[in-house]
């Protein structure tokens, strides 16, 4: 097969989507990247205490410990695979903490239950003649009180914009609807199908739980809110409709992500905020400085 792309992951989907330059240069020229953002790896860290929370609710008990625990190990993964982990001054464990802390407050208050949490999964789809495989990671599925089954994304990034939200449907979160739906996830030791379609699909800014710094207003759902310094943003989850209709419109747009991975494009140039962000972009320039002497 072109590229020797014969199944994509969740991550690799959402890495093509956000750069398809950056997933060129990870997973087809196979570059190492040449450094993580601290907030990236925290950002893992956090869903899997919430995961180990799950599972054993006494180890809440120790959660600072325990995040510390898993953070550094997660760190220490990259740092041995020649990873740099860059954290500005201003980066510290303890906002994830309080994020964790917030998340258990709120599944408490609100009822009902989690389902699944961090559950792998893989399916196929076959739109044209060809047969695409996938995996990935389904994050969570609820059982809210009034009986709704809303399928959640959890992130600790920051700003929840229009384009953000349309990244998430097509990728992670699009993708364990559709594993939910015709796919297979991996329970208890063995993988099985549910078939399921969930209520709607939710992203949850994890972020929200921090307090705000300083007061101020803002406009919500047309409203002026004021706030004060110390109060809490409140859980910002954002809810997406799906239903079984849904599907087919994914299925088209992974089918076209693939075939335009095995088509070779791959195209997108430099700009000044990559240098900041991506690992990546040492090599990118270095390509583009190439082709232009
Ligand atoms: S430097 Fe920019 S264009 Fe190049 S791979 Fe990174 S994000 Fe993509």
């Amino acid at each position: 097969m072109r590229n020797g792309v014969n199944s994509l992951s969740q991550e690799e989907i959402t890495l093509y989507l956000t750069c398809p330059r950056a997933f060129y240069l990870a997973h087809i020229r196979g570059v190492t990247r040449e450094f993580i953002p601290a907030q990236a790896i925290a950002g893992s860290a956090v869903k899997e205490v919430i995961r180990l929370i799950n599972m054993n609710e006494e180890t809440k008990k120790a959660l600072p410990y325990l995040f510390a625990t898993i953070y550094e190990r997660m760190r220490w993964g990259y740092e041995l695979q020649g990873i740099r982990v860059i954290a500005d001054g201003a980066f510290s464990l303890s906002p994830y903490v309080t994020m964790i802390e917030g998340y258990l407050r709120k599944r408490e208050k609100d009822g009902g239950r989690t389902i699944l949490f961090r559950v792998p999964f893989r399916f196929e789809i076959a739109p044209f003649s060809s047969r695409y495989s996938f995996f990935g990671v389904l994050d969570e599925l609820r059982e809210e009180k009034d009986g709704r089954m809303i399928l959640f994304s959890l992130t600790t990034a920051r700003g929840k914009g229009g384009y953000q939200l349309e990244l998430f449907r097509s990728s992670s979160l699009g993708m364990s609807a559709y594993a939910l739906r015709y796919g297979e996830l991996f329970i208890s030791g063995r993988w099985c199908s549910l078939s399921l379609v969930p209520d709607a699909l939710g992203v949850y800014f994890l972020r929200d739980h921090l307090p705000y710094s300083r007061g101020g207003r803002k406009q919500v759902e047309g409203r002026l809110i004021r706030y004060r310094a110390g109060e809490e943003r409140g859980p910002g989850i954002h809810l997406l409709p799906w239903d079984e209709g849904d599907f087919a419109g994914l299925s088209r747009e992974l089918a076209r992500i693939f075939a335009a991975v095995k088509r070779g494009e791959f195209f997108r140039s430099p700009n000044l905020f990559c240098g900041r962000f991506c690992g990546y972009s040492r090599y990118c320039r270095e390509d583009f400085l190439f082709k232009e002497a």
